[in-house]
This record gives C-alpha cells, structure tokens and sequence, in this order.
C-alpha cells in the first residue's frame, strides 16, 4: 500500500504539472475546445482515483473542477465552439485556485509520506535484535491476547499478566521496557501495581502506559501523579497505542544513553553500574543463586598512549568495550569503571564460571587485535580479578574484593586472570554487616493509616519500626529499647507529643541519642516554636511529602 501510495503521489505530480500547463498557456482558440476535455478528463480521472489510494482532499478538490469543466460533455456543445470559447476563458480563471489547492495537497501528501517512511525506518532501527520486552497487564481476555498478538508481529517480545499478582511475580523475575496497564481489574484493581513499582528501585522508572476505560479526570490525574507515563482511554485505535509505545521507548532509550552510557565505547558508567549492581543484588537476594564480579585492567595502557597517541588509546578502549560485550550474555552487566578499567556483573554465575569466560575473551584479545588505525593493528592483554558475592557481604566490599584480586593478578605478572574465593574477607565483610546494628525507628500516632503509610514508605531504609497508638505507649517503649528515632504525632490521646517531650525534658531522659521528629496537622508558628523549645530535632507539618519525610529521617539517622 505504501509503495502504491508512493507511485500515485509521483503520478499525481505529473497530472497537475500538466494542468498546470494547459490552465497557464494561453491556447489557441481552436485549440480551446481540445484542450477544454483533456482538462475534463484528467480532474475526472482524478477525482475517481485520489480517493482510492487514501487522498480524499485531492478527490474532492478534483470534484469541483470536474464541476468547472463539466460543459465539455455536453451533446450541445458540440460544434459551438464559439461559446465554448468565451466560457473557456472564464473557466479557467475559475480553475486557478483549485489548481493551487490541488497543489498544496500534493504538497503535503509528499510531506506525509516522507514522515511515515522515516518512522518506519526508525521503528525498524528500535526493533531491532534485542528488542525491546514488553508486558501487558489486562485481566480482559481479549483485549490483552489481541494486544500481545499486534504488539509481536511490531517485533516486541511481549509478555502478559492478567492480575496484579501475576504481573508482579513477572516484574520481580523479568526485565522489561515498558507496562501497559489496565486500572480496573479483579480481584485487585491496577492502582495496587503502582504501589510495588513505586517502592521497588528496580521497576520505578519503569515506563508505564494506563489503559482504562474510565475517561474521568480524576482517574488521569491521579495516575499521572502516581507515576504513569501515559493514559490512554479504551476503546484506543491500536495504531495510536503502538505510536505512543514507540515514542515513550524511544525517548527513554535516548535519556538511558545520556545518563548511564559512556560515551566513548557505548558501555554503560559509573553512575549506571552503581546503581545496577545494587539492583542485582536485590534480584539474588529474592531468588538465589550465585553471582559474581570481574574487574578488568588493560595491561601497560600508558605506553599505548604514549607511543601512539591518545587517539589510539581510545580505539583500543572501545575495542576492548566491544570485544568484551560480544562474548557476554546479554544479563550481564558491563560497565567503564574509570580510565582502562572495566566491570562486569555476572547474575547466576560461580566465580569459576566466570572466570572461564573472562579468560575466554583474554585468550581472544590476545590473538585477535583489539584495535587497527590506518593499517596498523593493536593488541593487547589485561588483568582481571574475580570475586563471587557471599551472602552477607556489602557492595563496597565486593569491589574491594574483586578490586584486590586484579592487582593480585597485576603482580603476578599481568596478563592473566585472578579469582578470589577466599571466604575470610568475604567472613570479614559479613560480620562487619552483622555488627552494624540496625537502628530503630519508633512511630508515634494514633492515625493507624498515617503509621502504615509511613511504614510503606520508609521501608526501604536499612531500619526497623516499631508503633506507638499513644504518647504514653511511645514512653514505654522508648524507656525499655534502643530507638534512633522518634516520629511523634503532636495531637494524640492519653499524652500527646509535646508533653512527652516535655516529660523527657523534665526528667532529662533522652535514652540512647535518640532523636525526635514532629509531625502535626497545626502548621502554627507557635506549635514549631514549642516543638523545638521542649527538644524536638525536626518537624514537618502535615500534609507533608514523602521526599522531603525520607530526606529529613535520613538526616536525623545519619544514614548514608
Ligand atoms: P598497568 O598494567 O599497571 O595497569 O599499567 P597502565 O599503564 O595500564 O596503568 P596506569 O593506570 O598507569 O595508566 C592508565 C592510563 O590510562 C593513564 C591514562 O592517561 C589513560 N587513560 C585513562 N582514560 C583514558 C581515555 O579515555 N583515553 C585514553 N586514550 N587514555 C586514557
Ligand atoms: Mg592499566
Ligand atoms: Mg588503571
């Protein structure tokens, strides 16, 4: 269809050269009544086909100067050329602007076609090997297989969920790109999903697109608020879904490569590493297995620099990026780490399992040029350094780990790789995680849904809670165990928060450094001034934002 598109446009091209031709020139008179019915036939030609390939404005512009050269079929114009003379004139006078409409038409159709071709050619180049996974979450049967079956034969891998449950477990097992989401759905409605994609850092940028039924405003705006990316209100053509599909995908991608790629070898940073390598963590720590971590050195890369320049140092940086990304899964997580340094996190993998695979791509770099400039090949070796992650054991000592093994391996001689299995650091590690005590935080208010939220949203903080439905019941907790913090609701019953504070201020009793957070509904300049005057170390007014709650109970517990 495209194609025949595209030949009718250059086909129309022709045509309304060639009225434009015979409607400029001034024809002869006894030439009029000829070139009067080729006019005729060619608007009539038009006028019948233009709409069969789509382009009904030229069908309809074309309709009106068939009406104009309509007296050239005419039984009684035959033979009075006279007066078909004079109309001639007039005629095409009259043609003038609908030549000129005809025209713009073609104009833009010629524009529409070149976008369409171009989003093609972009859809392609997003689709290709590797595409991007998708899930489809719709507890309505047909809908949601219609959808996965479009969505596929587009070149997504598309999986789908038809309960919140179920597409829960997928998120936790699975990455994805982009969720389309329906809201109202049984038992649990979609609403619920935001929740567990909102706490998780895995899934909380993951893009979301909200399919409902439901067309009211405040649906949409709560979803947005929620963190949808999009709304789209069913019944939705596909083709429009599929475009905004596209267009979130595609944006993303373009942010992903300016925040967490390198750009000299396309691997991706730091910033992207430090984060990932958390969020695998995680994924073990909810499904074991083993994991592991390669640190990578390129071996006397100064003198690369120094005797051929900087320019094919480079080189051999991102053909060592590329030689090491071809040889990996596509689960792994390769990173630049600074300099000619290279990470790689390996999901279920053994450190003998990785090992075999760093040594595999060093035996390759060691025979196979990593870099050619202007006829010249380069080779190089490197240093690796291996550590599997034991349970227990933080980030940083991990990479210390892995870290200690690369140089392990630089002074055994470089050129080779060093896995370190040695259980007494990783020992060391864990205890030191055991003995760093968890610190405890104690939320005062007698609002049971105000105490669960909060518990909802500070969970991910490395604390424990505890909850207090009264002043008096905070006290005794906060006089019988370690609390860091105290939340405190300002207005509750049996003793509310400013004469705790008081009471511990009277009697001096602040056991264990602990610190106290207000909260109150007031917001009176009075009440902060009391607050803070009775002791209290912060205070918020209600209602307050989640962010800035985070920011400030991090600050008072001085975690990281
Ligand atoms: P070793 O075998 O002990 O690792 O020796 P080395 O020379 O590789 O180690 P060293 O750390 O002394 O040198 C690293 C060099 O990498 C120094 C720095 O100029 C160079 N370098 C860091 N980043 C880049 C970069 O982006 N491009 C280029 N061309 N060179 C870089
Ligand atoms: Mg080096
Ligand atoms: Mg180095």
């Amino acid at each position: 269809m495209k194609e025949g598109k595209r030949k009718y446009v250059s086909e129309l091209a022709k045509q309304l050269a060639q009225l434009r031709e015979w409607l400029s020139s001034e024809a002869k008179p006894d030439d009029r009544q000829e070139t009067a019915k080729s006019i005729y036939r060619v608007a009539h030609t038009l006028k019948g086909s233009a709409p069969m390939f789509g382009f009904v404005r030229v069908g309809a512009a074309a309709q009106k100067l068939v009406e104009v050269w309509e007296w050239t079929q005419s039984e009684e114009n035959k033979g009075q050329a006279s007066e078909a003379i004079g109309s001639y004139s007039h005629c095409v006078e009259k043609s003038a602007p609908i030549l000129l409409e005809l025209e713009l038409e073609l104009d833009i159709y010629g524009r529409e076609l070149e976008l369409d071709e171009q989003q093609e050619r972009m859809h392609r180049s997003l689709m290709q090997p590797g595409g991007e996974r998708l899930l489809v979450i719709d507890d309505d049967e047909v809908l949601r297989s219609y959808l996965v079956r479009r969505l596929r034969l587009d070149g997504y891998e598309v999986d789908e969920a038809a309960d919140v449950a179920t597409a829960e477990k997928l998120l936790r097992e699975k990455s994805y790109q982009l969720v389309t989401l329906d809201l109202m759905m049984h038992p649990v409605s979609g609403y619920e999903l935001f929740e567990c994609l909102k706490e998780d850092p895995t899934l909380k940028w993951l893009p979301l697109i909200v399919l409902s039924g439901r067309e009211d405003v405040n649906d949409k705006v709560r979803c947005f608020y929620l963190g949808a990316d999009d709304y789209v209100t069913k019944p939705f053509q596909y083709e429009e879904l599929a475009a905004r599909i596209y267009s979130l995908l595609k944006r993303t991608k373009t942010f992903e490569q300016m925040a967490f790629r390198d750009p000299l070898t396309g691997v991706y940073n730091r910033r992207f590493f430090d984060h990932q390598i958390q969020v695998e963590l995680q994924r073990i720590g909810r499904y074991p297995g083993p994991i592991s971590l390669a640190f990578i050195d390129i071996d006397r890369f100064k003198s690369i620099n120094d005797t051929y320049g900087h320019h094919v140092g480079d080189l051999v940086l991102q053909g060592l990026a590329h030689l090491l990304q071809d040889n990996l899964r596509s689960t792994d997580v390769l990173a630049r780490f600074g300099g000619e340094e290279f990470v790689i996190v390996f999901p279920n993998t053994s450190g003998p399992d990785a090992k075999k695979t760093i040594e595999h791509i060093l035996k390759l770099a060691q025979v196979e040029p990593v870099a050619q400039n202007e006829g010249q090949a380069y080779r190089i070796t490197f240093s690796a350094g291996i550590s599997e992650w034991v349970s227990g054991m933080d980030v940083q000592s991990w990479i210390e780990i892995s870290d200690s093994a690369m140089y392990a391996a630089k002074e055994g001689g470089r050129n080779r790789v060093v896995l370190r299995m040695d259980g007494e650091a990783a020992a060391n590690a864990t205890q030191l995680a055991q003995t760093s005590v968890r610190k405890r935080v104690l939320i005062a208010d007698d609002d049971k849904i105000l105490r669960s939220i909060l518990i909802a949203k500070l969970k991910h903080l490395p604390v424990d809670f505890q909850e207090a439905v009264d002043g008096e019941e905070a006290y005794q907790i906060m006089m019988e165990q370690p609390v860091h913090l105290c939340i405190l609701d300002g207005v509750m019953p049996r003793l509310d928060g400013y004469a705790l504070l008081k009471r511990l201020q009277e009697k001096d009793e602040r056991p264990y450094g602990m610190k106290i957070m207000i909260l109150s509904g007031r917001g009176r300049e009075e009440d902060v001034s009391r607050g803070l005057q009775y002791g209290a170390d912060g205070y918020m007014h209600k209602p307050f934002s989640m962010v800035e709650l985070e920011l400030r109970v991090k600050e008072l517990l001085e975690l990281p």
